[in-house]
């Protein structure tokens, strides 16, 4: 049989119906309003490619290196092309047409998406990446239907397939056909707090069409109800700029401006509110959890879109508080303040800066040159002057690391903080006062330095061994994401739970080419050069999918590039911090610039549409404009794509205002530059590190204010500098309204906690 009803379907149908199909089943069997609608089922695309005989020629066509992006790209467009150019045999198409005409008038409005099955669900990132079309109509429906088919192999999928060495034979498809509510409100709905889990349902509302809420682009009503009482304990009345709407002559989604009549008007009354109440209870008895739910009013009916579990965690906080007591925390920033090692014995030979916590004991290996680097056994301390990329793979070996130089946004401490090996750096005399092969202690919390390897057993067991072993996230409404600059770290990264990456340098990539990037397209040629970036980012947005990833295009500093090959060319700066990087050197050296952008648009091709753009130390609304222009030369459209920038000089900060005109969707702080800049400290220097004040009142002033412009104009605000990871930082920027917080790889649990706790103290002081 083609098709099946969602009334006819239960959980346990997974196999036939996928997983969007199986759980919409479940809800219209619960007897809950959902569109009606039915599913096209697996076995219908199994009988297509093997009647029609195109099953075989499918999966040799896929049959390729996944590390071969060109050869990738091919499988994706011949499998593509043999699926969407077969024709679906009479019998197949009159059900799946009558069925259509059974949903409505014979003229409705139908949404179509895939749904996979279970065996092709290995984990949640590939289910992600499948097709939706809105607005599909009779004419259109079999191609769309074909396409979903086909969404089965688009690049990711076929990359993550191979990678996985997961047989392509044994994937099916279905694909659920459901008639399209035309939302006059719309929004979302917590069955219980979010963060508390008590009995109170929160829900967010606006006008049109729920897309406009759930991608985050309109600030929603936000109605609190205490379910015992009944009573709406708060109703706070958003100014709602803009809605989705179904154009009437199109059919397609489109943004609208609110009219003044409605922008501040209330979404909900009274009685909306209760039916919304008795349908979030009765989801949440069905499922036996509560639960975060879509729902849609259309011609004052409630529909039901979507439901999944909330996670709370208020158990799993108590939880994570008690293994972090057990772990003996004593309440540094970071969680790990290493309680043995301040008792160890060991004289004291040298203070640095704590760059990377964690305690590690082992001999010291002087590095002086980068060919001494394979002498770097596994267990021994690096010392040496600064790290650079080509140092990672000894980094990884390493039990800790010591530099001379840098400071705490310095390559050495950002890159040991992801690998999670303790680091010291600006120790200013290290590679002179310890002896090569010297058993020492390094303290990353502290930034000490011990004679003497510590018993192993003396050492503290590393926070992470001592939390539960899959930590449920706190569930906040400020996203906390994690910051990423090397690819390989990207797997611990995701673990952590992160809401995504709120900054992924490309820098390291580059730079481990060994050769500036004009130096490296000379010898190796452009294709090359953009293949590098694809990969080093396809790693990262794969790793995350469907949680966004927030690239960052090129800003190193001309006194990085010159240590590569090439680097004679670089200009001589008297202060390269304030020298040629960032989008200035990409504005003017736009042939080069190109190459980035043109990885970007091959990584939306491959499918990975969860990677934002965002463009470094710009200044002024010129500068984004010209920024925006370049990318649209290269073929991305910044108004289908998510794309942003850094505020990480004052100016940009003064500036926000006119910068959002250029259509931004995000800005982010650079609190490393922003706070260098408006104190003219350079971050750099070790002389006048002491100065160096994320928290001083001229950087908060000119976070504040851009977070409340920003506010205005409906630009999302994020943090993506180390401060980020700073409890205070953390306090005030929640406090303002911050849209998200991206941290450092360590400290997105205690980012994430401390966000909850000040939300919860928002809400608390909401309805005192
Ligand atoms: C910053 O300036 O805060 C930032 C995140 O960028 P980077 O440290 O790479 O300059
Ligand atoms: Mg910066």
């Amino acid at each position: 049989m083609p098709v099946v009803w969602l009334d006819d379907v239960r959980a346990d149908d997974l196999g036939t119906v996928g997983g969007k199909g199986a759980s919409l089943g479940e809800l219209t069997s619960a007897g809950l309003p959902v569109p009606p609608g039915f599913v096209v089922t697996a076995g219908t695309y199994r009988s297509f490619i093997e009647d029609a005989g195109i099953d075989e020629e499918l999966f040799d066509a896929v049959d390729v290196d996944h590390e071969d992006s060109a050869a990738l790209k091919e499988a994706h467009e011949r499998a593509h092309e043999l699926i969407v150019n077969t024709p679906v045999p009479d019998s197949v198409a009159e059900e799946i047409l009558a069925a259509y005409e059974d949903v409505g008038d014979g003229e409705a409005f139908v949404a179509v998406r895939s749904s996979a099955t279970a065996e092709d669900l290995p984990d949640a990132s590939f289910a992600g990446q499948q097709e939706t079309f809105l607005n599909v109509q009779e004419d259109e429906l079999i191609e769309r239907v074909k396409e979903c088919w086909a969404s089965l192999f688009s690049q990711r999928a076929i990359y993550y397939r191979n990678r996985k060495g997961f047989p392509h034979r044994d994937v099916d498809i279905a694909v659920v056909v459901q008639e399209m509510v035309d939302a006059e409100k719309s929004g979302v709905m917590f069955t219980s707090h979010p963060s508390t889990g008590e009995p109170r349902i929160i829900i967010e509302a606006a006008w049109g069409l729920g897309e406009a809420v759930v991608s985050g682009s309109v600030s929603p009503d936000n109605y609190v109800v205490d379910r015992t009482s009944g009573e709406v304990e708060t109703a706070t009345v958003a100014d709602k700029k803009m809605m989705m709407v179904k154009d009437a002559e199109t059919g397609q989604t489109v943004e609208r401006e609110v009219g003044d009549d409605k922008r501040s008007k209330r979404v909900l009354d009274e009685d909306e509110i209760a039916r919304l109440v008795e349908l979030g209870e009765r989801v949440e008895d069905h499922y036996g959890e509560p639960q975060d739910v879509e729902w849609a009013i259309y011609e004052g009916d409630v529909y039901m879109l979507q439901s999944r579990p909330i996670t709370t965690i208020s158990d799993n906080a108590e939880q994570e508080a008690a293994a972090r007591e057990a772990a003996g925390d004593g309440g540094s920033d970071n969680g790990q303040t290493g309680q043995a090692a301040s008792q160890s014995s060991g004289d004291m030979l040298l203070r640095g800066l704590g760059a990377s916590p964690g305690i590690a004991a082992g001999n010291a290996r002087i590095i002086t040159k980068l060919d001494h680097l394979d002498q770097v056994a596994e267990g021994d301390i690096i010392v040496t002057e600064m790290t650079m990329p080509d140092m990672v793979p000894a980094m990884k070996r390493a039990a800790g690391i010591v530099t001379d130089e840098g400071g705490m946004t310095s390559h050495a401490a950002i890159v040991s903080r992801e690998l999670g090996v303790p680091a010291v750096v600006g120790t200013g005399s290290g590679t002179r006062e310890i002896a090569d092969g010297q058993p020492i202690t390094i303290d990353g919390d502290k930034g000490t330095i011990r004679e003497g390897a510590q018993a192993k057993e003396e050492q503290r067991e590393p926070i992470e061994e001592a939390r539960p072993k899959t930590p449920v996230k706190p569930m906040t409404a400020t996203e906390v994401k994690v910051n990423v600059s090397i690819p390989e770290a990207a797997e611990r990264a995701a673990a952590t739970g992160a809401d995504g990456v709120g900054l992924l340098r490309i820098e390291h990539m580059v730079l481990s080419l060994g050769k500036t990037p004009a130096k490296y397209i000379a010898d190796n040629g452009e294709r090359a050069y953009i293949e590098e970036l694809v990969e080093g980012i396809r790693g990262v947005a794969e790793e995350f999918y469907p949680r966004p990833v927030r690239v960052r295009t090129l800003d190193a500093p001309t006194d990085e590039f010159r240590q590569l090959e090439g680097g004679e060319d670089e200009p001589r700066e008297h202060n390269p911090m304030l020298g040629y990087r960032g989008i200035r050197r990409s504005l003017d050296k736009p042939d080069l610039f190109k190459h980035e952008l043109e990885a970007f648009r091959r990584l939306y091709e491959m499918g990975y549409d969860n990677v934002e753009v965002m463009f470094p130390l710009v200044n002024d609304a010129e500068d984004v404009f010209r920024a925006k222009e370049l990318m649209k030369e290269a073929g991305i459209d910044p108004e289908k794509r998510e794309w942003g920038v850094m505020v990480e000089t004052p100016a940009s900060a003064l500036c926000v205002g006119d910068m959002a005109e250029a259509g931004l969707d995000f800005v982010s702080f650079g609190t490393n530059d922003l706070t260098q800049y408006t104190l003219a400290v350079d971050r750099n220097n070790e002389h006048v590190a002491g100065r160096f004040d994320e928290l001083h009142p001229a950087v908060l002033k000119l976070i504040g204010d851009t977070i409340e412009t920003c506010r205005e104009v409906g630009v999302k605000t994020s943090i993506c500098g180390q401060a980020g990871s700073k409890p205070q930082m953390v306090q005030f920027l929640v406090d303002k309204g911050v849209s998200s917080i991206s941290a450092n790889i360590d400290a997105v649990r205690d980012v994430q906690h401390e966000v909850k706790r000040v939300e919860q103290r928002l809400v608390l002081d909401s309805v005192r």
